[in-house]
């Protein structure tokens, strides 16, 4: 009988891969058909890895912001050595199935320094196949891009050396797609919604212009960097992605209604199962229109400075009037100004500190939330989450 236990309990272990994270441990290998989507933690800026079901793999943006203390995050795992290169040896760790490491994608969602500071670095250390942003080849929109000198040498180096630059092209459903075995996940989308105010209609490819013609507006009411934010919805089966950036949707009262982008992109996006928080969750941001369309289950806030997330902001997440039923939120690095502003309710949070892993069971059913030790290369599980069922 003993025996009997001791081969049913090896048979479920063998059958159960990728649901055998335990506290303490590291996180156990990606393996084939499951969707891994890791937001890694330097505190220095956004940068998250996808892991595809079939082993394509995109980096959503590299940020290192130049942050002044005391608003800042502490970095992490420490001062060491450059946000860039702190995340491509997270990536070199995550992909050590495979024998020729690279990012598929290297995909900037604006021109910020949180957000693309660090792109160079990570360059240095894994090699791109694609690089994709807003602005390639003239960098013109909405106006000619002073300070971006440097990267645009950067893309054009990255160019003649054989990478595939290119610029989002919002509608699209094809460009970026599954590069190993896409026939074995035909269940699998990557939808580009908007880039430069262009965004999806919902119907084909098509778009529209959100903003006016430029030629019609003053320079000092030019859309906003934030707000030619690229974002994309990714679907796996049931279960969808949102990441836009630093979109904005809370405008002043005396703004056009256009500088509200995230009530024309909820539109066309429609339920998800986990979204990273526009702009960090800052107060101009996760208007409740976008909560009620999108309705995750849960919320990945990328966090560098004390109003990441606001404080209406956070009592928007928590609403459950905007949206019934439970959610889940997650952030990378709590700090304590949040804290003293917002009060005891934060203590809602799931986790507040360390790298955050949507880890998607292959078919895109169900998925968990694992959160790794992010204090030092330990990749250790802090605590996992779920499994959610997608809807
Ligand atoms: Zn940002």
């Amino acid at each position: 009988m003993r025996i009997l236990l001791g081969l049913g309990a090896i048979w479920v272990l063998l059958c159960l891969p990728a649901l055998a994270q335990t506290v303490g441990q590291p996180l156990p290998a990606w393996t084939p058909g499951t969707l891994d989507i890791h937001q890694i933690n330097t505190g220095k800026g956004n940068s998250a890895l996808f892991l595809l079901p079939d082993g394509t793999t995109m980096l959503v943006d590299a940020g290192d912001g130049n942050h002044e203390p005391p608003r800042g995050t502490a970095p992490k795992p420490d001062a060491s050595r450059p946000a860039g290169e702190w995340i491509a040896r997270y990536v070199r760790h995550m992909l050590r199935h495979d024998a020729t490491p690279a990012i598929d994608y290297a995909y900037l969602t604006h021109f910020h320094s949180d957000h693309m500071g660090a792109i160079t670095e990570v360059a240095r250390h894994i090699p791109f196949r694609a690089l994709v942003d807003r602005g390639w080849p003239s960098y013109d929109y909405p106006a000619a891009q002073k300070g971006l000198a440097a990267y645009r040498a950067f893309a054009e180096a990255q160019s003649k050396a054989g990478v595939k630059v290119q610029r989002l092209v919002p509608g699209r459903n094809d460009q970026l797609v599954l590069k190993r075995a896409p026939a074995q996940y035909q269940n699998f989308e990557i939808r580009n919604i908007a880039a430069n105010g262009e965004i999806w209609t919902g119907a084909g490819t098509n778009t529209r212009q959100h903003f006016p013609p430029i030629a019609t507006l003053q320079p000092a009411d030019y859309p906003s960097e934030n707000m030619c934010s690229m974002a994309f919805r990714l679907s796996y089966g049931k279960f969808d992605f949102f990441s836009g950036g630093d979109m904005p949707g809370v405008r002043n009262e005396w703004a056009p209604i256009w500088n509200d982008v995230e009530t024309p992109v909820a539109q066309v996006v429609g339920p998800v199962e986990a979204m990273i928080l526009n702009h960090h969750g800052n107060r101009d941001s996760t208007n409740a229109f976008l909560l009620a369309a999108l309705r995750p289950q849960v919320f990945l806030i990328p966090v560098w400075t004390s109003n990441h997330p606001g404080e209406d902001v956070w009592h928007r997440l928590m609403n459950t009037r905007i949206y019934p039923g439970p959610r889940d939120v997650f952030a990378t690095g709590m700090l304590e100004g949040n804290r003293l502003v917002i009060g005891p309710s934060l203590d809602q949070l799931k986790s507040a500190q360390g790298h955050i892993v949507l880890r998607v069971a292959a078919g895109g059913e169900t998925f968990q939330v694992i959160v790794l030790d992010d204090s030092a290369e330990s990749f250790r599980v802090r605590s996992v989450h779920g499994p959610y069922t997608a809807r």
